[in-house]
């Protein structure tokens, strides 16, 4: 269902010369590892080393891979343009292989006259199908450009919906095109538009509403937990693409200026175990923002993300809640 396409990683290991190439996987795809580097070595013979600690997306590129190889492959995610160009790294975007064909005719009558098409990576290629399926049967369609975190139209990541704001005053609501409720519940709660998710693998068809107000619910709760909160630990990932440090210093100087205290920590893996030493009453967190919304459970003390942590700073107001999101303007 899912390509490596390693013909492409042959031809460009070949034609540079390598002698050694790393690669990263996510989890997800590590099952295919060893395949893939057996077939890799055999067809360039050069030597290819799986980096294995795990990969959540392009923003945790390993900072260290010339230590053991020449060059780097990093399958499953779109480059981060923001985070510049290295000649040696080659990013494997991994399509899913199926069509739409017509599984959207469920989704016309729940579909205003105006709709944003919406993906992870993944499911990109199923955009240009959506489009021409769903102006055929009258709508106007648009596909926005995100900003420089964004490799290609219509794209979101968990941290970044810049593909959906970019088009939002010119639809009247979202076609969202993948599995899984994390990314177009960042997009139902970053914009004022409906968001209709629309799963490729089993053709089901479904709305966030409900969802969307349990997570708010849940988040509430996590901020009344949190809005005494003396002591806070101000958490700041080393990964390149989730280093938020200006973010997490003016955090920093706002606590301090309200007469309450924070330390801030940078680590590269975070994790309910290694927050155990630190006695503070909130964590508030500036890397990757799933961290927060998937993982409250496991963590000792509530954890904010970043515009949670203004509502307690009393810098935003619950009015305004919006899902977090990781800008180009927000890292080094
Ligand atoms: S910061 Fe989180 S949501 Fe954003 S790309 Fe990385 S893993 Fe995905």
């Amino acid at each position: 269902m899912f390509d490596l396409r390693l013909d492409e990683v042959r031809e460009w290991v070949l034609s540079r010369g390598y002698r050694s190439v790393a690669i990263q996987m996510p989890e997800g795809l590590k099952s295919s590892a060893p395949r893939a580097i057996s077939e890799l070595s055999r067809s360039t013979g050069a030597v290819f080393i799986l980096l294995g600690d795990p990969c959540y997306g392009a923003c945790d590129l390993h900072p260290r891979y010339r230590e053991f190889a020449q060059a780097l492959v990093h399958f499953g995610h779109s480059p981060m343009p923001s985070l510049g160009v290295d000649e040696d790294v080659l990013f494997i975007e991994v399509f899913h292989q199926g069509r739409l064909d017509d599984r959207l005719q469920a989704a016309l009558p729940r579909l205003g006259s105006r709709v944003g098409l919406l993906a992870t990576v993944q499911y990109l290629p199923l955009l240009a199908e959506a489009e021409e399926y769903l102006a055929r049967n009258g709508r106007e369609i648009r596909v926005g450009r995100g900003d420089e975190r964004i490799a290609h139209p219509g794209q979101v990541l968990g941290c970044n919906r810049s593909a959906a704001e970019g088009v939002e005053d010119d639809v009247d609501c979202y076609l969202y095109i993948g599995e899984g409720d994390f990314h177009p519940l960042a997009v139902s709660l970053g914009t004022e538009k409906p968001v209709l998710v629309f799963n490729p693998l089993d053709g089901s068809l479904r709305e966030l509403d409900e969802k969307k107000e349990r997570m708010l619910r849940h988040r509430f709760a996590v901020l009344q937990s949190a809005m005494d909160t003396r002591r806070f630990l101000v958490l700041v990932s080393s990964k390149t693409g989730q280093d938020r440090s200006p973010v997490a210093r003016q955090l920093m100087e706002q606590i301090h200026r309200q007469g309450r205290e924070a330390i801030m920590v940078v680590m590269d893996e975070l994790s309910p175990d290694r927050l155990l030493h630190y006695d503070v009453d909130a964590y508030v967190n500036t890397a990757c923002p799933r961290i927060a919304l998937d993982d409250q459970a496991a963590y000792r003390r509530p954890m904010l993300t970043v515009p949670e942590a203004e509502i307690v700073l009393g810098l935003r107001r619950w009015e305004d809640y919006r899902f977090d999101a990781i800008l180009p303007s927000q890292q080094r």
